[in-house]
């Protein structure tokens, strides 16, 4: 999808080292890692409890356990190639069913989509010729293109910024996609459910977060936590 070569050429470290080095990392988790935290995997061996569940690209510079300093147990996660949302009936999918059940099983409270800077599906929905060769992902990213009519129609964005606009739209796109799921919608309206539109920038480590009210993005730190959960109609059951 990204026209630049890799940060890190392929020829730099074999299939062989790349694999070894996963490996070794698990051999150190078993030995040095699990026995510290055995009290906490105990805890966890026949039951979750997630704090919330995290929806996000699959890119993999993204660690949703690093950026939120989340433990195992703590976040329901889905990561996809654009963290997109399908509308409900249109694909009775695995972001469909991972939603359905994080609401309706485990009883989440808060869902956040968090898109991200420099995302490889948010530059190949601007430039959809590239994905000729990936058709799959193309279709995928059908769900994405309502956020790029929108830029397109109403920011008189510079090409240097347009990545950035897109890449919110897109986090805002899918919390409408979000709404219209009926488990969703549901907990939405009696109040039991919030949602949350952030976008995750990795040179900085900073995180905006939509602020429906507003009708924009702001830095998670300045003030009170951006919401952009809509208003409850009813009272919960
Ligand atoms: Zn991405």
């Amino acid at each position: 999808m990204d026209q630049q070569p890799p940060a890190v050429s392929r020829t730099a470290e074999s299939a062989e080292e790349a694999l070894r080095h996963i490996v070794e990392g698990f051999q150190r988790f078993r030995d040095e890692v699990f026995p510290q935290q055995e009290a906490l995997f105990q805890t966890l061996a026949h039951a979750q409890t997630p704090r919330a569940m995290f929806i996000t690209c699959a890119d993999s510079r993204i660690v949703p356990e690093l950026i939120t300093q989340s433990a195992p147990g703590d976040l329901f996660v889905i990561r996809n190639v654009g963290n997109v949302v399908p509308p409900y009936g249109q694909m009775m999918g695995g972001v469909s069913t991972a939603i359905e059940y994080a609401v309706m099983a485990l009883d989440v409270q808060h869902i956040i989509i968090c898109g991200h800077s420099d995302c490889g599906a948010m530059k190949a929905v601007l430039n959809p010729a590239e994905l000729e060769r990936m058709p799959t992902v193309k279709a995928w990213l059908r769900h994405a293109e309502v956020a790029r009519i929108v830029v397109a129609e109403n920011c008189g964005c510079a090409d240097h910024s347009t990545l950035g606009i897109l890449t919110e739209e897109n986090v805002v796109a899918q919390l409408d996609h979000l709404r219209t799921h009926p488990s969703v919608a549901s907990r939405l309206a009696s109040g039991q459910l919030f949602i949350h539109g952030w976008v995750y920038d990795i040179a900085t480590g900073t995180i905006k977060a939509y602020d429906a009210e507003q009708g924009g993005f702001r830095l998670i730190g300045d003030g009170p936590l951006p919401m952009a959960t809509p208003r409850p109609r009813y009272l919960p059951r």
